[in-house]
């Protein structure tokens, strides 16, 4: 079998509090279950043509950072949204997620994103400077509660129809904004998020379903069919999650 390639866009530039890890457990989980996996770190200024690629992981950024992956990101729009379309996995965290939408907050300016899922990430007038707290959510992508951490100044609005990756169900925790109670959004097979953590490691349910629908594309363009993931022992990713859900008084 041809390995699962894992493009991690500008390590160097998007990789706030620790969101790197999500590209780790990806590629142990599959190693786990002996598929061949292959991570390609794709640093600002360097290229990579995504036909090859089965899931991309974007992470977050401070502000400086994320301004010159997004520069990057407009001049590969074209690809990444022929990608999009055509059923590419794709994690996108905190600033990474901002610039898929419409717009997003550089600072006090709102600057233009890559257009690819319809949602804006702007300023609010009330509510706090940053929304920073532990979260948890209810997403359907995962049997157990999804938890997280979060820490951004934009507020995201989702556009007509989308729906988020999960409902805020923890007493503290904002997500998309300070009103919606939900964070995040999933798109085909786009799932934006705020949650840092590293979020894959206390979730392994979601890491699993980016792997699973990985597979799925490129068996709906190869027609061969799809086997099921064999199962991991979980034991110490689903202690961690319990003890976050705990913790949170959820
Ligand atoms: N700079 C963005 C914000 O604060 C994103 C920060 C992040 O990725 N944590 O809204």
């Amino acid at each position: 079998m041809d390995a699962l390639r894992i493009a991690h866009l500008f390590p160097d530039l998007l990789n706030l509090y620790g969101d790197g890890g999500n590209v780790k457990c990806l590629a142990k989980r599959a190693e786990w279950r002996g598929l061949p996996v292959e991570v390609v770190s794709v640093n600002h200024g360097e290229e990579i043509d995504l036909a090859t690629i089965d899931i991309v992981f974007l992470g977050g950024g401070p502000d400086r950072e994320q301004r010159l992956a997004s520069k990057q990101l407009l001049r590969m729009r074209d690809a990444l949204k022929q990608y999009v379309e055509a059923d590419g996995v794709l994690l996108a965290i905190c600033g990474g997620y901002q610039i898929l939408g419409n717009e997003w907050l550089l600072g006090d300016e709102s600057v233009e994103g890559l257009g690819i899922v319809d949602m804006v990430t702007k300023r609010v007038e009330a509510g706090p400077d940053r929304l920073i707290d532990n979260i948890v959510l209810r997403s359907p992508l995962a049997d157990r509660p999804v938890v997280g951490y979060e820490n951004h100044a934009g507020r995201t609005f989702l556009g007509q129809g989308l729906a988020p990756f999960g409902a805020v169900v923890s007493p503290m925790g904002h997500g998309n904004n300070d009103a919606d109670k939900v964070d995040g959004v999933r798109y085909r097979n786009v799932v934006g998020t705020y949650l840092h953590g590293p979020l894959l490691g206390k979730n392994p349910e979601v890491a699993d379903w980016l792997i699973g629908r990985a597979f799925e594309t490129r068996a709906s363009c190869t027609g061969a069919p799809v086997e099921p993931l064999g199962a991991l022992d979980d034991s110490v990713e689903i202690a961690a999650n319990e003890y976050m859900v705990k913790r949170l008084g959820t």
